[in-house]
């Protein structure tokens, strides 16, 4: 079931900071995807490789499917053909495989980085090092990676209470984006986005700069 007027809402309170809506769909049915779009939805988000290839499959083609799982690199080649952008890259060779099969397909594959903003062992991502570590190596090879643009940075905080904790993380990653900016991408008009916030957290997200919010729950409900 989709919660249509949470949808008109958020539409509205995104529409002022220009941020865009991905509607996170993992684990419910195409039909409730197909429901939000003919409320005029395009934005759609999805965990895992499969049960994206089967929604794609079935769904309209002026879908931009965002995938925001976990990606393992024999996985890529699925869902190139059709992804929009894949938000959970940690690794160089992760960005490589992406890259080689957006040639593959002769497309261009949108990507954001994940840094590990809450420092959970439970959650993906890379530390800052890392990320200028993947970075030297992406300028570095440049040439050679034409099929994939670096959208910007993803974020995941921590699942709790405390707003003030989540505040910070959040505002390591837009601290964390505009140092990386500064230094890798200043003649690139790709890197723009900050990717972080979700049901719980989406407020704290926008006063920090979010320009992509990834709301699940609160449109399709409660998940299993
Ligand atoms: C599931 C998920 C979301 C959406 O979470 P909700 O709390 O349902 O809004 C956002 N981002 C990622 C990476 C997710 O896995």
């Amino acid at each position: 079931m989709v919660n249509e007027k949470s949808w008109r809402s958020l539409i509205d309170e995104l529409k002022a900071t220009s941020t865009t809506l991905i509607a996170v769909s993992k684990k419910k049915p195409a039909s409730d995807i197909q429901a939000l779009y003919d409320l005029g939805q395009r934005d759609f988000g999805e965990n895992y490789v499969q049960e994206l290839e089967q929604k794609e499959a079935e769904l309209p083609k002026d879908i931009i499917w965002h995938f925001i799982g976990h990606l393992q690199s024999n996985k890529v080649k699925y869902i190139a053909p059709f992804v929009s952008h894949i938000h959970g890259v940690d690794s160089f060779k992760l960005l490589k495989e992406i890259n080689k099969q957006a040639l593959a397909n002769d497309r261009v594959i949108n990507v954001f980085l994940q840094m590990d903003i809450s420092q959970e062992e439970t959650k993906f991502g890379m530390d800052e090092k890392e990320m200028v570590e993947l970075l030297s190596y992406y300028e570095a090879q440049l040439k050679e990676l034409q099929n994939v643009e670096v959208h910007g940075l993803m974020g995941m905080a921590s699942y709790t209470e405390d707003d003030e904790k989540v505040k910070q993380q959040f505002q390591l990653l837009a601290n964390t984006f505009q140092h990386l900016k500064q230094t890798y991408f200043l003649q690139s008009p790709y890197f723009k986005e900050l990717s972080m916030g979700m049901s719980g957290d989406y407020k704290i997200a926008l006063q920090q700069g979010s320009t992509m919010v990834r709301i699940g729950s609160m449109l399709f409900g409660e998940r299993d």
